[in-house]
């Protein structure tokens, strides 16, 4: 049995997508202190890639979140697990995200990091499912829009495997017994 029925984003458009994002965030920027903040786990190998396009002034921090849900869908209520370091007040956040599929998650941290007085507060995330236009989440630098399939690789998971593919595949139903 194959674990993937399909890579749907190669390793190769990931760094050009990254290469092509990157550089307009870097013009967008320009002259301004950046922070990205990724969402653990998943955020984990965008946020690596993409701050590694950035000049080496941008700051990295991290935040731990668990949704309330049903078992694969999440509720948009949403408990902080770990904080960020960082005092937000004056500065320029990017948010880094691997991916939004409800966007309820992803519209409470909006919500939640423009309540610290951050300067801006803005997304960039990787991939992207149809639901996610039913919540008006602005996302200012956007990779790719996918189909409403369970995917994993590339930070994504399931049951804490297959983060470290250096691709986005359709996960095979077989292996969650579908
Ligand atoms: P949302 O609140 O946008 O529905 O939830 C987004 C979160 O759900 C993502 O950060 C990710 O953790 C998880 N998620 C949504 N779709 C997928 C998927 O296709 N594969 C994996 N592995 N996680 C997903
Ligand atoms: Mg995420
Ligand atoms: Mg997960």
């Amino acid at each position: 049995m194959d674990d993937f029925t399909k890579i749907i984003v190669s390793e190769n458009d990931i760094g050009r997508k990254l290469d092509q994002l990157s550089a307009a965030i870097r013009e967008d920027y320009k002259g301004k202190d950046l922070l990205l903040v990724g969402v653990l786990k998943g955020a984990v190998m965008v946020m690596a890639d993409l701050a590694r396009r950035m000049p080496p002034t941008v700051q990295m921090d991290w935040m731990a979140i668990s949704s309330y849900g049903s078992g694969t869908k999440s509720s948009g209520v949403v408990r902080i697990l770990k904080d960020l370091d960082a005092d937000l007040t004056g500065k320029h956040v990017l948010i880094v995200e691997d991916i939004i599929d409800s966007g309820l998650t992803l519209s409470w941290l909006l919500g939640n990091l423009r309540s610290r007085g951050a300067e801006s507060v803005e997304i960039a995330a990787l991939l992207r499912k149809p639901d996610a236009v039913q919540v008006d989440v602005p996302i200012k630098y956007l990779g790719f829009d996918i189909p409403n399939e369970f995917v994993v690789g590339y930070g994504l998971d399931y049951a804490e495997k297959y983060r470290t593919l250096p691709f986005v595949a359709i996960l095979n139903p077989a292996v969650y017994g579908g």
